[in-house]
């Protein structure tokens, strides 16, 4: 990084920490500078309180002083007790801020990020690095350092600065003073850098490690893997992995401890080099009669304070420059930006929902592979048709779909809505446009109504009616509390377990309840009952009215219903037309697919 790099970083980060944590910081230097100042009033009343005594002073001038001691002390000890409670309370804040932006920071990230394994990476990275005290934490520290410091040295400053111009302290002493602080400047910053380079070469080394660590964690605290986890014996397999980790670790931080200790050795020795100079030459001066009894204790502590609180400020001047490779890393992750909200078009709102799809040579690779998921695909769809999507399993058919609700861009070729290219659309509507039920949905755990609605408030009326059109109606029915039952119980301990089956209704109920143009349903009877399946395929057409229903399904007779069909093969679409004139290709996939499944439930007739 060039001089002038480092100076934009520091503005960068310093504005960012304004921005978001300003109350904190506020509160912070207020308290350091008068936790830092506070301990100056004694000192200095105290040298002349002795000096009035030792000169004989009137007893009124040695009253004002005492009072004035006790007074300032107080008035600085009450600030700070004033500031703390809430210094405390503004940083507890300060983690929660955090959380909250890397929360909002995922959510505004495009699907292909969230996706990417390197972005993980990264993001448990720096999420780590903020843990153990790097980025803008850092930042924090050496702006709290620097505060009490600089006060500590103005202070010092202040108090000593007789000592400095007195002529009866030797030249040659207060030159030696100032060369030995030089000194002790330099060696600091050499065995800072080297600290330092010991220190990010171990965070490099552990990045990866912690993160190994916490997805096995995961495994063993995450109530959705306690059954496989439980049944195959797998817990001793998880520990050992994880004592294994940790004992990695361990030993690479003791490795690190004592580097770090060696690397330091020289700054600490010089640094009491330098104290002893000040005493002795304070000792000297005291000796030839160049300074009262009061005045040596007063400038012992002044100076003391002023060679610590200047090798400190250079040190954290130091660190912060060595910071700006975290906080490099940091912002890199906050700046990824989200490709997907470049477009502006309004969705046009049809009252007649006449929206038609179009795949334009549409090819696609998912990011970081080189083999083509979707190859050339052409399509044309349009409202009010009901669509089925086939084919054998990593054929393309749920590629197709997130393509077609843009969680992926295309690589080559376009997808048209009314004949305009979709990334022109503003992402938030088009995506309104969409009603989809994955295969691999999630259902939260807060209550039934508000899964349904995907919102905190609903119309309780129209999630009845959807869970009802979704074969929800009788379980319903059971339920204590209607909409309002909670499903688990992560928020509610009288929360409802449900079967997989239950789950796939009411995220249909879901898609149901959006009440978008496009209907599309990724296996959406996989968990159902046979009872339920054919409930839910009768009252299809009326389920999804006019809507345009996509559909993907490896029950064929399920097919036979739809306008048309896509069968997809290695990401092609290599046959596409209505059930009865695919069928009758007897050297077609879809027949082939088709009679084997046939035969399946010919042969399972004949076992019955
Ligand atoms: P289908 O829905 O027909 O079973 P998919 O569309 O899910 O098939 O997958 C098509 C191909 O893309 C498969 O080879 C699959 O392995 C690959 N694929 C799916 N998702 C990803 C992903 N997130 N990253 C990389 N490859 C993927």
């Amino acid at each position: 990084m060039t001089f002038r790099e480092h100076i934009k970083m520091e503005r960068r980060a310093l504005k960012e920490l304004w921005h978001h944590h300003r109350t904190y910081v506020i509160y912070m230097c207020l308290f350091f500078v008068f936790q830092a100042a506070y301990p100056y009033i004694p000192t200095y009343f105290s040298a002349e309180i002795i000096n009035n005594l030792y000169d004989g002073a009137p007893i009124s001038t040695i009253i004002t002083n005492v009072a004035l001691a006790v007074g300032l002390t107080f008035l600085c000890h009450g600030i700070v007790r004033f500031v703390q409670p809430r210094l405390s309370i503004a940083h507890n804040n300060t983690f929660k801020t955090e959380d909250w932006l890397y929360s909002k920071k995922a959510m505004e990230m495009e699907y292909s990020s969230i996706e990417s394994s390197d972005i993980a990476l990264l993001r448990s990275r720096v999420r780590q690095e903020s843990h153990f005290g790097f980025n803008l934490w850092q930042l924090l520290k050496t702006v709290r350092n620097n505060v009490s410091n600089i006060t500590r040295i103005v202070c010092s400053l202040a108090l000593s600065i007789s000592f400095f111009i007195s002529s009866g302290v030797p030249l040659f002493g207060k030159l030696g003073l100032v060369g030995l602080l030089i000194i002790t400047i330099v060696v600091d910053v050499l065995c800072t850098a080297k600290s330092q380079k010991i220190s990010n070469r171990f965070w490099d080394e552990c990045s990866t490690i912690n993160m190994m660590s916490d997805k096995y964690e995961e495994l063993v605290n995450n109530y959705g893997y306690s059954m496989d986890t439980r049944l195959y014996s797998m817990e001793n397999g998880i520990l050992s992995r994880i004592k294994e980790i940790d004992t990695t670790e361990n030993k690479k931080g003791l490795k690190r401890s004592f580097q770090w200790m060696i690397v330091n050795f020289p700054k600490v020795i010089v640094a009491d080099i330098l104290k002893f100079g000040a005493y002795i030459l304070l000792i000297w001066c005291s000796i030839k009669g160049a300074m009262s009894v009061g005045d040596i204790t007063k400038y012992v502590v002044c100076i003391v304070g002023l060679i610590e609180a200047v090798s400190q400020v250079v040190r954290n001047t130091q660190i912060s420059f060595l910071n700006h490779t975290y906080l490099e890393r940091y912002f890199s992750y906050f700046d990824i930006p989200n490709n997907m909200y470049q477009g502006s078009l309004t969705v046009e709102k049809r009252m007649d929902n006449e929206y038609y799809v179009e795949f334009r040579n549409v090819s696609f690779k998912y990011p970081n592979t080189d083999t083509y998921a979707l190859k050339n695909v052409n399509v044309k769809f349009k409202i009010g048709e009901k669509l089925a999507v086939v084919g054998m399993n990593g054929s393309g058919k749920t590629t197709f779909i997130k393509l077609l609700c843009r969680l992926y861009d295309p690589t080559e070729g376009e997808i048209l809505l009314n004949g305009v290219n979709i990334k022109k659309y503003d992402y938030d509507e088009y995506m309104q446009i969409f009603s989809v039920v994955f295969q691999d949905f999630k259902l939260f755990a807060f209550t039934l109504g508000q899964n349904v609605a995907c919102a905190p408030t609903y119309d309780a009326k129209k999630v009845e009616e959807c869970l009802k059109n979704a074969g929800f109606e009788d379980r319903y029915k059971s339920l204590p509390d209607g909409a309002e039952t909670y499903l688990y119980k992560r928020f509610d301990k009288s929360g409802i377990e449900i079967s997989g089956g239950e789950a796939q209704k009411i995220a249909l109920a879901r898609a149901l309840y959006k009440d978008s143009p496009f209907i599309i349903l990724d296996e959406p009877t996989s968990a159902l009952d046979p009872v339920s399946e054919y409930e839910i395929y009768s009252s299809f057409n009326t389920i999804t009215g006019e809507k345009t229903a996509i559909y993907i399904s490896h029950r064929l007779a399920s097919c036979r219903f739809c306008d048309n069909i896509l069968v997809f093969h290695n990401g092609e679409i290599i046959e596409e037309g209505k059930h009865d004139t695919l069928v009758s290709n007897e050297n077609s996939k879809y027949y082939e697919l088709w009679s084997a499944q046939a035969k399946y439930y010919v042969e399972d007739n004949i076992d019955e």
